[in-house]
């Protein structure tokens, strides 16, 4: 077939000219340049000044859609190769709105390579400059187009409040990523659904972004914008210019496949989307981790009207986070049962703590010198009536997802504080206890508040309180955090980081937060004498924590061989199996009536008398 020229390709229907008509009015066109490399950029927006035009620039593709559409210019010279959302993206963004979706677009290419001009020109491009150009070629490519343009515009003008009218634009477009919203997306689909074939389906896939909620409280209102606008950028780089988006709230989106491109199929989409979004987010000089599962259901199969199909998807999307995030799932009949089983799940964990049927169970914290225990931590269970004793890991998720993690963590927290204090009155050795704070409790305004009360309520000297916080709670933001924890030190109680090495185990981040005890999590512990790798990495974590003064804990001992090679280390503290498994606490009550210690061999602690 033989190729449109840019001239010869179908008029969009658009409304768009009537923007443009304010600026005619004086006369100046409005150009804006979208180009990375900043002395190109300067000198283009310098040719243009000379030339009479009124030029705006762009630093990067992100930027260069936001002045689009606040700005409305008359024509668009863009860079095709950028950083993030490069210059298709850019396209393919303003071709999905209205208010941009005419607006003459020339790409700059470093090159004149055929298959880059080709893929501009498919998405819409009117025209393209290979760089190095000259000054008359890029002010006679602009005034062509112009020239174009406005004829188009005459015989397409129509008012800009009668457009609002009848397009009622806010509301089929997303204020924020001018992404369509449900309401255009169920036009949209009614017609992509009228013109599939009969031998073709139809995906719909809801991307939903995990633990939003969360992120979006740490980063702030500006921060969650900045984020979903760069989410959108990735999503528009994963998808084909023929498919549609639409954001469905804030933290969902929806693509529908555009139908007979069966080369490319659903699950290959949602696999690139989850690795593009895998990426770490850069902002405002944090790396913010963002995690999406998919859901897909797919017409005629699952339903021939768009709310269903959206409902199916979303039961996908719930089992596919069910199954640990960062999946996709299709949507079958049976994930109903799965999903209805969670549902139920959550609400009995509405009913426990009512009911009392949470419990805390205690794990002894080993000291390697003398090997007597000297503090524990406190690890909730739940005695459901039907399935016996839950371990926290089935059960603290949904805890979070739905919130109930912070009225059944402060309760956690008053139980284990109130048993120390019983031990301690019935004259058993003092030990010390850490309680593990999720992250909904320690963004909670009023932490404080409730730590104090808690500490008044119990009478336990703050000093025998410990609470640890994983290091995912705490990047999300740096500065918040650390005023957190200086509050939190403040009323005397210690800070503990645990699982250190499963998350971003970074040394600066460890400079920066007040931290007294460092947990290295098991996963580095196990077969610490035989790994190699995991030796090295645990000595070096156990030097660098003692350059830090912190005190080390080793978690998930599990045999002599492991503390052997701890001890050596000079590591402080054990907890694990091979002392004792988490117990209840008149287990714990006994243990330390009995005195029970760790054996430690004598050459073993021979090596640690020279660091305590
Ligand atoms: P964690 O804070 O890292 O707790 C240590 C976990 O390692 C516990 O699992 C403990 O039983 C297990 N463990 C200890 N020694 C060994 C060992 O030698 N070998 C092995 N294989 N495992 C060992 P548990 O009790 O199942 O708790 C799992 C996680 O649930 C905890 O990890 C913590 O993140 C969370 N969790 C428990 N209780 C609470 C709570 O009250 N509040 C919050 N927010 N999270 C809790
Ligand atoms: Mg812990
Ligand atoms: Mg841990």
């Amino acid at each position: 077939m033989r190729e449109l020229l840019p001239e010869e390709k179908p008029i969009k229907m658009s409304i768009r000219p009537i923007a443009n008509s304010m600026n005619y009015k004086n006369n100046m066109k409005k150009i804006l340049v979208i180009e990375d490399e900043e002395i190109v950029r300067a000198n283009i927006l310098e040719i243009l000044e000379s030339g009479s035009f009124e030029a705006i620039g762009a630093k990067n593709g992100l930027q260069g859609v936001q002045f689009a559409h606040q700005q409305v210019p008359d024509l668009i010279v863009c860079d095709i190769t950028m950083p993030e959302l490069d210059g298709y993206g850019v396209l393919k963004l303003l071709r999905q709105n209205p208010l941009t979706l005419t607006i003459p677009f020339i790409f700059l290419t470093a090159r004149a390579d055929k298959n880059e001009i080709r893929e501009g020109m498919e998405l819409g491009a009117d025209d393209y400059l290979t760089k190095p150009f000259r000054r008359k070629e890029l002010l006679g490519a602009i005034s062509a187009r112009l020239e174009k343009d406005a004829a188009y515009r005459e015989r397409y003008a129509i008012a800009l409040e009668q457009y609002k009218t009848e397009l009622n634009y806010s509301l089929h477009y997303d204020e924020l990523t001018k992404l369509p919203t449900q309401l255009l997306l169920r036009e949209k689909f009614q017609e992509l659904y009228r013109e599939t074939p009969a031998n073709q389906t139809l995906a719909i896939m809801l991307v939903g972004l995990d633990r939003f909620e969360q992120i979006a409280e740490a980063l702030g209102h500006a921060g969650r914008d900045n984020l979903i606008q760069e989410v959108v950028c990735r999503l528009i780089g994963s998808v084909s210019f023929n498919d549609t988006m639409a954001r469905l709230n804030t933290n969902q989106f929806a693509i529908i496949l555009a139908p007979g491109e069966e080369e490319r199929d659903s699950q290959e989409v949602a696999a690139t989307i989850l690795d593009t979004l895998n990426q770490p987010f850069g902002l405002d000089r944090h790396e913010i981790p963002v995690i999406a599962s998919i859901g897909i259901a797919t017409a005629p199969h699952d339903g021939d009207d768009l709310d269903h199909l959206i409902a199916h998807a979303q039961t996908a999307l719930s089992h596919a986070r069910k199954l640990g995030s960062n999946q996709y799932q299709f949507y079958t009949p049976d994930i109903q049962g799965v999903s209805l089983e969670k549902l139920t799940l959550e609400a009995s964990l509405r009913h426990a703590l009512e009911r009392c049927e949470f419990l805390v169970y205690y794990q002894p914290q080993v000291e390697l010198l003398e090997g007597r225990i000297v503090g524990a931590e406190a690890l909730v269970r739940w005695q459901h009536p039907e399935r016996g004793l839950v371990a926290p890991g089935e059960f603290i998720p949904l805890a979070e997802e739905s919130g109930l993690i912070a009225p059944i963590g402060e309760w956690v927290l008053r139980e284990a504080c109130q048993q120390v204090k019983r031990w301690q009155a019935n004259g058993l050795p003092a030990v010390s206890i850490s309680v593990n704070l999720s992250f909904r409790q320690f963004n909670q305004p009023d932490l404080i508040r409730r730590l104090v009360h808690i500490l008044k309520e119990t009478s336990l000297d703050a000093a025998y309180l410990e609470l640890e916080l994983t290091e995912s709670v705490l990047v999300q933001n740096v500065e918040a955090a650390k005023r957190r924890l200086k509050a939190i030190k403040a009323q005397g109680v210690k800070i503990s980081l645990d699982d250190f090495g499963t998350g971003y185990s970074s040394l600066k981040y460890l400079q920066q937060f007040p931290f007294d005890t460092l947990k290295i999590d098991r996963c580095f512990v196990r077969n610490i004498n035989s790994d190699t790798k995991n030796a090295a990495l645990t000595t070096a974590i156990i030097s660098m924590a003692r350059g830090l003064h912190l005190n080390v804990v080793a978690e998930g001992v599990e045999t002599q061989e492991e503390l052997t090679f701890l001890c050596q280390q000079r590591c402080n503290t054990m907890q694990g199996y091979l002392f004792s498994r988490p117990v209840s606490a008149d287990e714990f009550e006994e243990m330390l009536r009995r005195g029970k210690t760790l054996s430690i061999p004598k050459s073993d602690r021979f090596g640690n008398s020279f660091f305590f």
